[in-house]
């Protein structure tokens, strides 16, 4: 039987070195792009790079960028792939109010750039886009599903609002095999350093061993979903198997806060603290 072969966009983030791993093992193709960049961004590939001369590759590395039509839907052309995965993003909630219009670029119109080109060029290419649960935002339909409104509460939420309604308005209209997975968190070693996961754990080892003074953190109780990244993409590939086209959430359906965070690494780090209140009222350990 002819190999599957996908094509990630965003091979070099946290869900695409995942992802990768993952089709590998299952006997995909890998095709991913990553993005031209002064300093190395492969750090999360660099044990699955495979070299133009060894013998039977199933990982194969490009150059190309969202933002970018023309390498688009050139590298979707050359590579034919049988699936599709966009996880290319400006990926930070927080950044997203510093560079809109460019997280509006890439996170949002990024996504109509490759569904046309597939569109054009095979529309029964499957595409799987990284939707999130920044498009709930606001909403009151809590708690979540498929079902609630979106009310999205940054750039990075409306952009991601676009790509969903794109990637729903060209399965409808074009009759193509295009789906949302609206993930909530996930998280893991490989997550990007000013996440809070990694902030936390990278901070408090840091003033363990006297490289660091504080962690500052904002709302110590906001609350998230988290799960595992490695878990997640079996969800995303799982997304492009299901018979029909569709839109899922994923999730843990366990809400933790930030604090409870804090807490966890604090006790497996063997630190003993106990909490108290400044005289504004900010809490600290
Ligand atoms: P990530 O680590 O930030 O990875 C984002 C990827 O997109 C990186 O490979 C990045 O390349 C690439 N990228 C950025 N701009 C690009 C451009 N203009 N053209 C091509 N590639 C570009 O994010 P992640 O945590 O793996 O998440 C994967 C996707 O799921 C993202 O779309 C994210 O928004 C979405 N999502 C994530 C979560 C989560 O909790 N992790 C939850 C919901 C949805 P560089 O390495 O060069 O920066």
């Amino acid at each position: 039987m002819k190999k599957k072969i996908a094509l990630i966009f965003g091979v070099t983030g946290q869900d695409g070195s995942y992802l990768s791993e993952f089709l590998i093992k299952k006997g995909y193709m890998v095709h991913g792009i990553k993005r031209r960049s002064s300093s190395f961004n492969t750090g999360r590939i660099d044990h699955i790079y495979q070299g133009p001369f060894e013998n039977k590759r199933n990982f194969f590395l490009h150059y190309g960028d969202v933002t970018d039509a023309i390498s688009v839907s050139s590298l979707i052309k050359k590579i034919k792939p049988t699936e599709i995965y966009n996880l290319a993003a400006q990926s930070h909630v927080g950044v997203s109010f510093e560079v809109p219009e460019y997280t509006a670029d890439v996170s949002g119109i990024g996504t109509i750039r490759l569904l046309d080109a597939i569109k054009s060029f095979n529309p029964k290419i499957k595409f799987y886009q990284a939707s999130t649960s920044e498009i709930f935002g606001n909403s009151p339909d809590k708690p979540y599903n498929e079902k609630s409104r979106f009310e999205p509460v940054s750039p990075y939420g409306t952009a991601k609002l676009y790509s969903y309604w794109t990637t729903v308005n060209y399965r409808n209209a074009y009759s193509m095999f295009a789906s949302n997975g609206i993930l909530f968190n996930h998280e893991s070693p490989r997550r990007g350093e000013n996440f809070i996961s990694r902030k936390t754990v990278i901070g408090l080892i840091n003033i363990l061993t006297g490289k660091q003074k504080c962690l500052y953190v904002g709302n110590l109780y906001s609350k998230r979903d988290w799960g595992h990244a490695k878990e997640f993409v079996e969800a995303q590939w799982k997304i492009l198997q299901n018979k029909v086209p569709d839109d899922f959430v994923i999730a843990t359906g366990k809400n933790y806060s930030v604090k409870d965070l804090i807490n966890l690494v604090l006790k497996k780090l063997n630190i003993k603290f106990a909490w108290k209140k400044d005289k504004k009222g900010l809490e600290y350990a």
